[in-house]
């Protein structure tokens, strides 16, 4: 299905899943004429936001017949993004001071975000397009360019199959554990989980734990524990060989370079020389993107958590514009990405705007993988967007047609950062960027949604 200028389509489109990502595709694909149909396997919208005390049965995650659960929301979580930055664009996440419901904090717990959500599939219609507890088990071309979805509803177990004219991927990614290897763990007789399966402090209760990862949920998880544990030690990548630090704040919490073995005796040693004998491993390493249901015949492959070949990390270049993802990038503001990306791939699929040939999408492609190697940066960092998020967005936003990032909102997010690292105790409550605040809600004035207007 190849582009043309000025012939309006409508297309019939799968989106796969109900989260922030699916919702904004879905609606950014409604509004350009499409006729969509998201399939969800859980029983509400909101994907991982979607709090739940249940964990899987393997806390560490590698059974592949584990009983899975989708959501790594752990109880005490609030965001780590002000309100203003996070929401999307066309529907500001304003606090609703008036509904004692509502956490109308900057930055809320994971609670507020869910109904938000919900808010924003509401006011667009969204909800109503959702077919709720159906899986998608199946992903594959058919004659035509067209794409076969296969799916079974949690009740019945006959899967059913539906011809769509495009696919838009948008299953998330905080859902398949990465772990750290660790020499001698298969001796190891402590007890080990993942940050998928942690929920609440108490389990950890006088247990002296090693956390691994020093990303933000591992920083939240460690101040969590520490609060019960006898002792907390974090093993982090990001530090010096020789490092053991006292946290400070803390009688009970060090900060360890990483782990060098694991021993049957209970004992952990670091690289730093230390040697701790642990109750529990607990890994914060992230996750893996993971597509059980997609067939491509070898196009789309994920090699070391590179999705690819990706062109700028929506379309493989072979099956577009019909197969597409949402929501990839890392280290990033993520709902006003997704709606970006979801605006591209609506005026594409309509033929309003046009790519690139599949060669010249090939071309950057390697061209950005040729770029990546000579900087020393590893596969799994393809989709770590970090520094250029922004001028990533903006480059979707001219070719959409869009406003590009507002200028408020590229300085919140370096401000946060400042402020996260100086005050990584305190920054969800205490910041200096209030004049950044007040210049989001001006901004927020040219929108009628969410109560802004109300107000
Ligand atoms: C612990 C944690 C904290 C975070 N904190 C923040 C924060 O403070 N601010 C922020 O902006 N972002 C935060 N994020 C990032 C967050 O993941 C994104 O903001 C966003 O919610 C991801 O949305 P998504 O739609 O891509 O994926 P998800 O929210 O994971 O949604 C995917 C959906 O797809 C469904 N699905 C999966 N497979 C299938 C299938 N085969 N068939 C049918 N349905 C399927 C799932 O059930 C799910 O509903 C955090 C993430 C985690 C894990």
């Amino acid at each position: 299905m190849q582009p043309t200028h000025h012939q309006p389509a409508s297309r019939n489109v799968a989106v796969i899943g109900a989260g922030a990502g699916g919702l904004v595709a879905a609606h950014e694909l409604r509004r350009e004429g499409h006729k969509v149909v998201v399939f969800e396997r859980g029983d509400q919208l909101g994907g991982t936001w979607v709090y739940t005390p249940n964990v899987e049965s393997d806390p560490i995650g590698l059974d592949p017949n584990r009983t899975r659960v989708h959501s790594s929301m752990y109880q005490s979580l609030r965001t780590n993004l002000p309100r203003e930055a996070m929401g999307f664009r066309d529907y500001p996440f304003v606090a609703i001071e008036e509904d004692e419901e509502r956490d109308p904090r900057r930055y809320p717990s994971h609670r507020e975000v869910l109904m938000y959500l919900k808010d924003f599939a509401i006011e667009f219609g969204v909800s109503e397009i959702v077919r709720f507890e159906t899986e998608v088990v199946f992903v594959g071309l058919v004659e035509g360019g067209k794409w076969k979805v296969k799916f079974k509803s949690k009740r019945g177990e006959v899967v059913q199959d539906e011809i769509f004219d495009a696919v838009v991927v948008c299953n998330g990614h905080h859902t398949e554990p990465r772990v750290a290897q660790i020499p001698g763990i298969n001796t190891w007789k402590g007890k080990q989980i993942h940050s998928h399966n942690y929920r609440t402090p108490e389990p950890f209760r006088d247990q002296v734990v090693i956390l691994i990862g020093s990303a933000t949920s591992a920083i939240d998880i460690s101040r969590d524990i520490a609060g019960v544990a006898k002792e907390v030690h974090i093993a982090s990548r990001s530090v010096a060989d020789e490092t053991i630090e006292k946290q400070p704040g803390y009688n009970n919490m060090w900060l360890h370079s990483m782990i060098k073995s694991s021993h049957d005796d209970g004992s952990v040693a670091f690289q730093d020389g230390s040697v701790v004998v642990a109750d529990i491993i607990l890994h914060c390493t992230g996750y893996k993107y993971h597509f059980p249901f997609l067939e491509t015949n070898g196009i789309v492959t994920v090699d070391d958590n590179r999705v690819g070949p990706l062109y700028k990390h929506v379309f493989p270049p072979a099956l577009a514009p019909s197969l597409s993802f949402v929501g990839l990038p890392w280290k990033v503001v993520p709902f006003p990405e997704f709606e970006l990306q979801s605006k591209w791939i609506a005026g594409l699929l309509s033929n309003r705007i046009a790519l690139p040939s599949k060669e010249e999408m090939m071309e950057d492609i390697k061209a950005f993988y040729s770029l990546l190697e000579e900087s020393g940066i590893p596969k799994r960092y393809t989709h770590n967007l970090g520094g250029c998020q922004f001028e990533y967005n903006d480059w979707l936003a001219a070719l959409c047609g869009c406003p590009v990032s507002e200028e408020w909102r590229k300085k919140m997010y370096l401000e946060v950062s400042k402020n996260r690292h100086a005050r990584p105790e305190t920054y969800r409550d205490e910041w200096e960027d209030e004049h950044l605040v007040l210049q989001a809600h001006e901004d927020f004035k040219k929108y009628t949604l969410n109560g802004v207007t109300k107000k």
